[in-house]
């Protein structure tokens, strides 16, 4: 199958890479020591109509995952947080497009496309991240509608979202209980409260908050699909496909990490000669060269299969192994490029650390890169698991 980048897509990458050096480079220190929302980064990606790419022509996009993974991979390069912007946009998109119905897609799709509307995503409980069937917030059926109950944590975007797509356990009048479900939950619900910004590591630029739902009343057209669950498996199964996204942002992590070093090294000065002179460095660097285009590699591979139409168990173990491969590598290049940065790798002053703790944050988002390995194995062996 063929990955070779076509006129569009080179013109995309030409675009954002541009942007990026010149417009994002310069905010990213500053809105990842600040941890405050780049409200400006939105208003840029916005302007250039990027909150569609991925999507079909109708919604205004290329249809294309590789053109959206390249999209964030030049934004990772330079800003973590500014490719999270849109990858945080295209979740609820990708799951209204895959799961809603047409009077949901009216609502909510236009919005999120121009950019005037902002979604989130809240599966994530306090006893069950990776474990999806362990959700205890229930969705009890009352009149015309739902009750939802309980609690969420780690919910990003949610202090700023229109609407959160929020994961619960359905439980008929008589109490029983019908499957998970998702439901588009806007953010003025009575009964929801959002708590308190997470104080992160990385990926500090899109806070992440816990929700609580005391009795909030949820409209019966807020669910997706039917109760069943079946709606929550399609919905899932369109945000696994999506997954060589997060693969991308690591790709573009890694590249940024290269950079930054290969600046450094070229000009730091040790025992009279440059620090790229030496052989212990060249190597280390022609490691981290190796291993980032190898993953970009897969992850455009597995992008193309994408665009191409694969889906469910055939895309399955490659968008697994591009998460997590790329991710592996993000971590571990730029923990080597701190390591090429000596002490000033440490120091704040230098933007290198904020690309170790970012990378950090891939290899947990998303499904962890156990629960990929676990994806990988089960698909070798002939085995489904529905984990994330
Ligand atoms: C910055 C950030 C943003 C996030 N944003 C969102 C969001 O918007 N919406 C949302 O719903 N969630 C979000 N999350 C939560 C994220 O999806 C979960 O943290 C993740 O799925 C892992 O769940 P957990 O933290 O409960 O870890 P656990 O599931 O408790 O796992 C703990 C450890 O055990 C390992 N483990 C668990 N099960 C297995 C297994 N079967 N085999 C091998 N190892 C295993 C894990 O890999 C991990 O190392 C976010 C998290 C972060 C850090």
């Amino acid at each position: 199958m063929s990955y070779e980048l076509n006129e569009d897509q080179l013109q995309i990458q030409d675009l954002v890479r541009r942007v990026a050096r010149e417009k994002v480079a310069p905010r990213a220190d500053e809105i990842d020591r600040t941890a405050e929302y780049p409200h400006d980064m939105y208003a840029l990606l916005k302007e250039l109509g990027l909150f569609t790419l991925p999507f079909p022509a109708e919604y205004g996009g290329t249809g294309s995952l590789l053109s959206a993974c390249i999209a964030v991979e030049e934004f990772g390069r330079v800003c973590y947080n500014t490719g999270y912007l849109l990858v945080v946009q295209w979740i609820p998109f990708g799951a209204i497009l895959a799961g809603g119905t047409a009077a949901q897609k009216e609502r909510w799709l236009p919005g999120l496309a121009s950019g005037d509307l902002r979604g989130a995503l809240s599966l994530t409980e306090a006893q069950s991240g990776s474990d999806v069937s362990g959700i205890k917030t229930t969705a009890r059926r009352s009149g015309d509608g739902y009750l939802l109950n309980g609690a969420k944590i780690w919910c990003t975007n949610s202090h700023i979202a229109d609407f959160i797509l929020v994961a619960a356990r359905t439980v008929d009048e008589a109490g029983n209980h019908t499957g998970i479900n998702l439901f588009i939950v806007e953010r003025t619900t009575k009964g929801l409260t959002i708590g308190r910004e997470e104080d992160k590591l990385g990926a500090r630029g899109v806070p992440s908050c816990p929700l609580f739902f005391d009795d909030a009343v949820i409209p019966l057209d807020a669910r997706l699909g039917p109760e069943s669950g079946e709606g929550f498996k399609i919905t899932m199964e369109a945000l696994n496909s999506s997954r060589p996204i997060v693969a991308a942002r690591a790709v573009g992590l890694a590249q940024g990490a290269i950079d930054h070093a290969v600046e450094f090294i070229q000009n730091r000065v040790a025992f009279g000669q440059n620090v790229s002179e030496f052989q212990g460095m060249r190597w280390m660097l022609a490691d981290m060269v190796m291993k980032t285009e190898a993953a970009r590699q897969l992850v455009y591979r597995t992008a193309s299969m994408v665009d191409a139409g694969a889906s469910g168990k055939e895309l399955a173990k490659m968008a697994a192994m591009a998460k997590c491969y790329a991710s592996d590598v993000a971590m571990q290049v730029a923990t080597d490029a701190v390591q090429m940065f000596g002490a000033a790798g440490i120091s704040s002053e230098y933007p290198i650390n904020r690309y170790f703790r970012d990378a950090k944050v891939v290899q947990i988002i998303e499904g962890t890169n156990q629960i990929q390995r676990n994806i990988i194995a089960d698909c070798v062996l002939g085995r489904a698991k529905s984990k994330r």
